[in-house]
C-alpha cells in the first residue's frame, strides 16, 4: 500500500517534468513495463550526520568503463535480446544488494547551478563507514555534474558503477511522463553514459544497465542487445524517492528483503532526501537478521 502510495507521488512528479527513477513494484519479465520511478524533487535538507569517510585509493589496474566480460553477466537472451536480471532466484544464502539510483535528466543542470544537490557525499560516506559494497547506477549527467564523486565512487573497490544513462530518458513510452528515445538514440545513450563515467576517472565500471523508471519492453531490450549490458531491475521498493520519513522507507525495505534480494534507492537529496538516514536504520538490522551485503556483480555471480 505504501508502494501504490510511492508510486503515484512519483508519477505526479514525474510528470511534473522532473526525472523519474527505478522505483515502484519490479517487474518479471521483459516485455512489460515495470514502474517507475524517483523525480527529482526540490528538497535537500535532510542530511544526517554522518559516519566518517573512508576513500580507498584507485584500484590498479581497474577495469574498463563497460568492458563486458570481467565481472558475471548473464548470457543474452535465446532471442537475442538483452537479458534482464532482477534477484538471485532460489538464493539461500542471505546476501542483498543495496542499488542507488544517481538521477539526473539533461536539463537539470541549471538546477544545480541554482544550488540544487542531485548528489549525495553523505550517504557515500555512510556505505563507506559501514562497510556496505554497493552498486551504483549513475546516469551519464551526473558524473558530469559531479565528476569528484564519479571518480571517488569508481575508484573505490567498496563500490561498482553501473549505467543508468546518460541524461534519463525513457526507453520505451509511456514512462512517467519521461522524454523517450528511439532505439538508436537509446543504444548511443548507454555509450555515452560510460563515456562520461570514464571521462570522469570512474574505472570500477559494470556492464550493467537499469532503463529510467526501471520501463521496458522487447524493443528497448533489442534496442541495447549490441551494447552487451545485462539490465538489472530490482524486486524490493525502498519508496525513498521524495519521502520524508526514512523509519517508514527502512520498514518498506526491510519487511521486502530475501536472500538475494535486489533493493532499488537513490544517490541523490534532490528526490531522496532521507535515504541515508533510512540506510543507517537498514544496514545494521539486517546484519542483525543474519544478511550480508553484496554487490549485484556478486549476486549475479551466484
Ligand atoms: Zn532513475
Amino acid at each position: 500500500m505504501r508502494k501504490v502510495t510511492a508510486a503515484a507521488a512519483l508519477t505526479a512528479a514525474l510528470t511534473g517534468s522532473l526525472a523519474g527513477c527505478g522505483d515502484g513494484p519490479a517487474t518479471t519479465d521483459a516485455g512489460r513495463q515495470a514502474r517507475p520511478g524517483t523525480p527529482p524533487a526540490p528538497t535537500p535538507t535532510a542530511s544526517a550526520p554522518a559516519a566518517g569517510a573512508t576513500s580507498p585509493g584507485p584500484a590498479a589496474g581497474a577495469p574498463l568503463a563497460g568492458a563486458p566480460g570481467r565481472v558475471p553477466t548473464l548470457a543474452p537472451r535465446a532471442d537475442g535480446l538483452t537479458p534482464v536480471f532482477e534477484r538471485a532466484q532460489q538464493h539461500t544464502d542471505k546476501t542483498v544488494a543495496l542499488t542507488f539510483d544517481a538521477d539526473m535528466t539533461s536539463d537539470q543542470g541549471p538546477r544545480a547551478a541554482g544550488g540544487e544537490r542531485f548528489d549525495n557525499p553523505q550517504l557515500i560516506a555512510t556505505l563507506r563507514a559501514l562497510k556496505v559494497p554497493s552498486t551504483i547506477f549513475m546516469t551519464g549527467r551526473w558524473a558530469e555534474e559531479y565528476p569528484d564523486q564519479a571518480k571517488s565512487i569508481g575508484t573505490d573497490p567498496n563500490f561498482e558503477v553501473a549505467n543508468h544513462s546518460y541524461g534519463h530518458h525513457a526507453f520505451t513510452s509511456p514512462c512517467y511522463g519521461l522524454p523517450a528515445l528511439d532505439g538508436a538514440a537509446a543504444r548511443a545513450d548507454v555509450d555515452r553514459a560510460f563515456s562520461a563515467f570514464r571521462q570522469a576517472g570512474a574505472v570500477n565500471t559494470v556492464p550493467y544497465f537499469r532503463f529510467p523508471g526501471g520501463c521496458y519492453d522487447d524493443p528497448a531490450l533489442r534496442a541495447l542487445s549490441t551494447a552487451k549490458v545485462t539490465a538489472v531491475q530490482w524486486d524490493v521498493v525502498s519508496g525513498d524517492a521524495f519521502a520524508k520519513d526514512p523509519a517508514a522507507v527502512a520498514e518498506q525495505v526491510l519487511a521486502g528483503v530475501k536472500p538475494g534480494s535486489v533493493v532499488v534507492m537513490h544517490c541523490t537529496r534532490s528526490a531522496a532526501p532521507v535515504t541515508e538516514e533510512a540506510v543507517r536504520t537498514i544496514v545494521p538490522e539486517l546484519r542483525k537478521r543474519g544478511y550480508r551485503f553484496v554487490k549485484v556483480s556478486d549476486l549475479i555471480g551466484t
